[in-house]
């Protein structure tokens, strides 16, 4: 397979696991990173090790300017198959009468406008309206879109459900230009992204209030992840996948 895959905060979590995943199913895959250059390094050997194909790139989805140099990059590296919007961020747990607009700027810039601002350049490459073949975006949700996060990060759980209204939106708005468009909504994920919100521990205190009692690991993300991308999940666009067990 020529396609190329560009996963944004392909680094670390779930965004490496879904890297090395589609780089198993033979997509050459775009490592996105914001600022850790060795984790993306490593994920590059790891699958290079594996005789496939990838590239890291710096990009920071907070920057539209990242944004373009991130598909510029790409498309000197083979032609666009799919985009996963996997990069986002939380902030410290804290209710929101004590959050500053510059957080709550800062959240909605990563999460939101970089995941629109990434879906942009992948439907200007992918659209038969714009002499393109088709292909696939996957938008990283959370289950947070759900339960609305209260007392810990309500602004991250806002910030997801638009990027679930934003999903249907745009798969029901480029469907019969050969895009497929789907989300996943993950529950409590085995990440560093828990560490971000000033609590390593967060996922597995919470494990028990799981239906299935335990956290799930970046790769059970992954593998929903490329099931969507691929021609198994043909007929499936508008989606939004809980990866949750049960949660
Ligand atoms: P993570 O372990 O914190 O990893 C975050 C990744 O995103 C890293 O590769 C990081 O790059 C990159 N990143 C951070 N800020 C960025 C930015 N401004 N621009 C570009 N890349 C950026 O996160 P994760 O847990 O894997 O989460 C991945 C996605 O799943 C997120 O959208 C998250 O909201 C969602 N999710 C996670 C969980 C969970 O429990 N883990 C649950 C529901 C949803 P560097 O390595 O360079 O820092």
């Amino acid at each position: 397979m020529d396609q190329v895959a560009i996963i944004t905060g392909g680094s670390r979590g779930i965004g490496r696991a879904t890297a090395l995943a589609a780089a198993a199913r033979g997509y050459k895959v775009v490592v996105g990173y914001a600022s850790n250059k060795a984790a993306a390094d490593e994920v590059v050997a790891k699958i290079e090790s594996s005789n496939g194909k990838a590239i890291a790139v710096k990009c920071d989805v907070g920057s539209e300017a990242d944004i373009l140099d991130l598909f510029k990059q790409a498309d000197a590296f083979g032609p666009l198959g799919v985009l996963v919007n996997n990069a986002g961020v939380v902030d410290m747990t804290a209710r929101v009468d004590e959050m500053s607009a510059e957080r709550l700027h800062r959240m909605m810039n990563v999460n939101i406008v970089g995941s629109i601002l990434c879906a942009r350049e992948a439907v200007k490459r992918l659209s038969t309206k714009h002499g393109g073949k088709g292909g696939v975006i996957i938008n990283l949700s959370s289950v947070a879109a759900t339960l609305g996060s209260p007392a810990q990060y309500v602004d991250y759980a806002a910030s997801k459900g638009a990027i679930d209204t934003f999903t249907l939106g745009l798969a029901r708005e480029v469907a019969g230009e050969g895009i497929r468009v789907a989300a996943i909504r993950p529950g409590l994920i085995d990440t560093d992204i828990h560490a971000s919100g000033g609590e390593p521990d967060r996922a597995h205190r919470l494990a028990h209030n799981v239906p299935m009692k335990r956290v799930g690991q970046a790769e059970e993300i992954a593998n929903a992840v490329v099931w969507l991308m691929s021609d198994e999940a043909s007929y499936v666009t508008g989606t939004i996948l809980d990866v949750s067990g049960g949660r």
